[in-house]
């Protein structure tokens, strides 16, 4: 098999080329996310879904996964910061939509004219109310109440006081309290108690909140494991992020085995192809030399794309065969060992070969949590640090009922 040239650095009209034909990309499979709503709305009904699409939706893109995942029924979406939230409402997407982690700086002025619900863990009550009597217009708001993470939401103590000033507030009709929540701390550990404790404590602030007369559209607790592992932390709503994207949550339990189509596939085509001799030293610091004379391949992806620099060994697939890589990640780059091609004396150059780091680790294609593992770290960072540098391109993406490109 012989392979073309490697192209040229620029191409004027990149989402004109059919992804594969491209140099570096993040090869985005909205057909996955809409296949993982699908699945986990079965596993959570009759809960609703939202699809959490924080981060850029954890590096695959906020507005093509929104839209992805409400046309496959999604019924809300959620995000950390009122900024992302209104990126989403910007793009002209209506969907309910959920805020949580605010600062002073926020904008709920913003938030509450774009009806952006907002999370509430008690301080930010105040400037809620105000942003409310600035916009005319009543909040909606989800109080948090802290049931064991340790993070946002008011201790089980504060917790009275806090729905005890948000029912006077919804009685001013100034906000209303759309829903009650807390975030679980343990659930990729089904073997743990204190996702017991934290669902016994949840309850308590339920009961609480229902004593001083709140009357929330949605209760919810679960995020991807415990919307696969905990049917009991259901409530009326699951927040789902990973799930979404088709990784597992679970350490040793693979995507397929959970019923989900990892989304991102991240590839490139290999850049240089050489023979070398024995104890050739391979990227900075000589840290791997050849065992013998050998073929190195240069994979043009590294730290500044979002590879993690720590994670050599990680895996790369040239020819349907997975290569570690060898040597340090470097900024732009990084080394595979071939093994002898001999190139030189008529052996088939790689050049220009595709290069896929993770996918959907289909035919024993390497996946995301093979360079989790390799990076010390899980699946979530792998896929959300890969770099604005890296284009997203999108395939199956669905026309939308107007024409309009989804
Ligand atoms: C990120 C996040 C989620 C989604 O968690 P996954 O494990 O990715 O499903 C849900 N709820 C909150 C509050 C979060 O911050």
């Amino acid at each position: 098999m012989t392979y073309p040239a490697a192209t040229g650095d620029f191409r004027p009209d990149p989402a004109a080329q059919p992804a594969y034909a491209e140099e570096r990309s993040a090869v985005i499979d909205l057909e996955a996310i809409r296949h993982n709503v699908r699945h986990l709305a079965a596993v959570a009904s009759p809960a609703q879904v939202m699809a959490v699409v924080k981060a850029d939706a954890y590096g695959h893109g906020a507005v093509p996964v929104a839209r992805a995942a409400l046309s496959a029924g999604a019924n809300w979406l959620g995000t950390a910061h009122i900024s992302e939230a209104l990126a989403l409402r910007a793009a002209g997407i209506e969907a309910p939509l959920l805020a949580w982690l605010h600062t002073p700086e926020s904008n709920f002025a913003a938030a509450v004219a774009a009806g952006v619900d907002i999370g509430c863990s008690g301080w930010e009550l105040e400037r809620i109310v105000a942003a409310a009597r600035e916009q005319e217009r009543p909040a909606r708001v989800h109080l948090k109440v802290d049931t064991g993470l340790g993070r946002n939401g008011a201790t089980l103590e504060a917790w009275d006081g806090l729905v005890g000033e948000a029912m006077e507030y919804q009685d001013q009709g100034l906000l209303r309290v759309v829903g009650i929540f807390s975030h679980l701390a343990v659930a990729d550990e089904p073997e743990r108690p204190e996702t017991d404790e934290q669902l016994a404590a949840f309850r308590e602030a339920l009961a609480i909140a229902r004593d001083a007369g709140v009357d929330p559209e949605v209760r919810h607790l679960a995020n991807t494991p415990g919307t696969l592992s905990r049917p009991d932390t259901h409530f009326d709503l699951v927040r789902v992020g990973l799930g979404l994207y088709g990784l597992s949550p679970f350490e040793g339990q693979r995507s397929e085995e959970l019923g989900l189509r990892p989304a991102m596939t991240v590839r490139t085509v290999v850049s240089h192809c050489k023979d070398v001799p024995a104890g050739q030293g391979v990227s900075y610091g000589l840290n791997y030399r050849t065992g013998g004379a050998s073929t190195l391949g240069l994979i043009p992806l590294g730290y500044a794309d979002g590879v993690p620099r720590i994670a050599t060994g990680g895996p790369v697939r040239v020819d349907g065969v997975n290569y570690p890589v060898v040597g340090r990640i470097a900024m732009d780059q990084m080394v595979i060992d071939l093994g002898p091609l001999n190139v030189s004396a008529g052996g088939t150059s790689v050049l220009g070969a595709e290069a896929v780091l993770f996918g959907n680790g289909d035919d024993g294609g390497p996946t995301a949590e093979d360079w989790a593992r390799a990076a010390g770290t899980n699946n979530y960072e792998i896929v959300t640090r890969i770099s604005p540098r890296v284009p997203r391109r999108y395939i199956n993406e669905e026309p939308a009922r107007d024409g309009s490109r989804p």
